[in-house]
C-alpha cells in the first residue's frame, strides 16, 4: 500500500460536480482507501487564458496498485468524465488526474513522471496540498513548507467548505 497524492482539476461541465464525483470514483478504484480531501480551490487557467477558472483539489489516496495500474485507473476516470483529449495542450477539460506523488517514488517514463514534473512551482497544488499534509517532504528532501514559500498565494481563491465536501447538490460549480 503506497501513500499516493492526486490532483484533480476541471473547468468544464460543473467543474465541482466532476470533482465530487472523481473523488467518489477515486474511493471506489479496487482497494484503495481516500483518506483526505483538500478545500476545492478556484484557479486561474494555466496556458490559453481564454478558457473558464479551473476548480482544483488535492486528494490523498492509499493505494494497492501498481504506479502504471493507477494511472490507467485515473486515465479510465478521465475518460468517464467525458475528457477529450485535443492537441492543444492545457486546454480546457472535464477533468484532469494527475498523481503528484506516490510514496517515495521517484520515477521518470514515456507515460508517467512522479513526483508530477512541475507540481513544485503550481499554487493550485501545493496549497490545498498543505491542508491535508503540511509536514510533506518531496522524495528529494524539499520540504513542502520551502516550495510553499517559493510559490506566492497568486491566482487561487479558496471555495467555500460547504461546496469542498461532497456531496452537497447545492453547489453547482
Ligand atoms: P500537466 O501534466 O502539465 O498538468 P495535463 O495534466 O493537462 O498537463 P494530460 O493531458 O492530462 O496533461 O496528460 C498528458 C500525459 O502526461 C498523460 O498521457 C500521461 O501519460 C502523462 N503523465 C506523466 N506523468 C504524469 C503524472 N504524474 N500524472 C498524470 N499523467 C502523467
Ligand atoms: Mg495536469
Ligand atoms: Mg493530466
Amino acid at each position: 500500500m503506497q501513500r499516493v497524492y492526486i490532483g484533480l482539476g476541471s473547468n468544464l461541465a460543473q467543474p465541482q460536480q466532476q470533482l465530487t464525483a472523481a473523488l467518489q470514483a477515486l474511493a471506489a478504484l479496487p482497494g484503495c482507501q481516500l483518506q483526505q480531501v483538500s478545500s476545492f480551490y478556484l484557479s486561474d487557467p494555466l496556458g490559453p487564458a481564454d478558457q473558464p477558472h479551473y476548480v482544483n483539489a488535492v486528494a490523498a489516496l492509499d493505494c494497492p496498485l501498481q504506479p502504471l495500474e493507477l494511472l490507467d485507473a485515473l486515465q479510465a476516470i478521465e475518460q468517464q468524465h467525458g475528457r477529450v483529449r485535443k492537441a492543444e495542450r492545457w486546454g480546457p477539460r472535464t477533468l484532469d488526474l494527475d498523481i503528484l506523488l506516490f510514496g517515495e517514488l521517484q520515477l521518470d517514463e514515456e507515460r508517467l513522471t512522479v513526483p508530477h514534473y512541475h507540481m513544485h512551482a503550481r499554487a493550485f497544488v501545493l496549497y490545498p496540498l498543505a491542508e491535508i499534509a503540511a509536514d510533506l517532504a518531496l522524495p528529494d528532501g524539499r520540504t513542502l513548507a520551502d516550495l510553499l514559500a517559493a510559490c506566492p498565494f497568486e491566482g487561487l481563491e479558496r471555495l467555500a467548505d460547504a461546496c469542498a465536501q461532497p456531496p452537497d447538490p447545492g453547489c453547482t460549480g
